[in-house]
């Protein structure tokens, strides 16, 4: 063994052992997680897609809400047609985008898809409930943020939530076990590049 060799053998020694007298102090955690993706940069929803594939993988129940219109046809809808014992996928009925412009039509909308929210989150059913794009509905004022971060720690113990979206509000961060912030260094947008399949949708 050379003598660098042996150096890197001793310092992953030291860090085997600091890592073991750390993980001991740790526990499993005994109730669901609640996940916030946020922040400018891609990646919140993919994010929680990933989170998905890993529970699916378990066999665990999983329900995703969609605050945003999503009519259209996308890879992750296409995909989770394949399990439709495990995933329950809604989408905000009338659905807010930038095409609606009607804000009272896009209340309603939203108050809809959070009481079918709260309905996934309390029942006990899904291991991990996705509200997808819940931090642009509380943005434009569509919910109340005391309202949702109260429906968000009254649900059932074993159900994990991630929440995504840009312009996570204060008691959501506070509430939220885990905050994520995605940060844009370069986007193919900002190269003049539309959305790319199998990509961003
Ligand atoms: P994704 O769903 O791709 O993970 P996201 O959830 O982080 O993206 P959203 O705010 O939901 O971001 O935006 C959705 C769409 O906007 C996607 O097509 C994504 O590629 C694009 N997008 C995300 N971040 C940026 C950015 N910084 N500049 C330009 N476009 C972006
Ligand atoms: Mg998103």
């Amino acid at each position: 063994m050379s003598e660098q060799d042996k150096a890197h053998n001793a310092a992953m020694k030291k860090v085997q052992i600091r890592h073991r007298e750390k993980m001991k102090k740790k526990t499993k955690p005994d109730r669901g997680l609640l996940l916030v993706n946020t922040g400018d940069g891609k990646g919140k929803s993919t994010a929680a897609l990933g989170t998905i594939v890993r529970a699916l993988g378990w066999g665990h129940r999983v329900g995703i809400v969609q605050f945003i219109k999503g009519t259209w046809k996308t890879g992750e809808k296409q995909f989770f047609a394949r399990f439709p014992d495990l995933v329950d996928l809604e989408v905000m009925g009338q659905g807010f985008t930038w095409d609606t412009q009607d804000r009272a039509k896009d209340i309603v909308a939203a108050e809809k898809a959070w009481r079918r929210s709260v309905e996934m989150m309390s029942s006990g059913d899904y291991d991990l409930v996705v509200l997808d794009e819940l931090n642009i509905v509380l943005r434009y004022d569509y919910l109340r943020e005391d309202e949702v971060v109260e429906g968000l720690l009254a649900r059932s113990e074993k159900t994990s939530v991630i929440v995504t979206g840009r312009d996570a509000p204060g008691k959501l961060l506070a509430a939220a076990d885990q905050v994520t912030e995605m940060m844009n260094i370069r986007h193919p947008f900002q190269a003049g590049f539309k959305a790319a399949r199998g990509i961003d949708f």
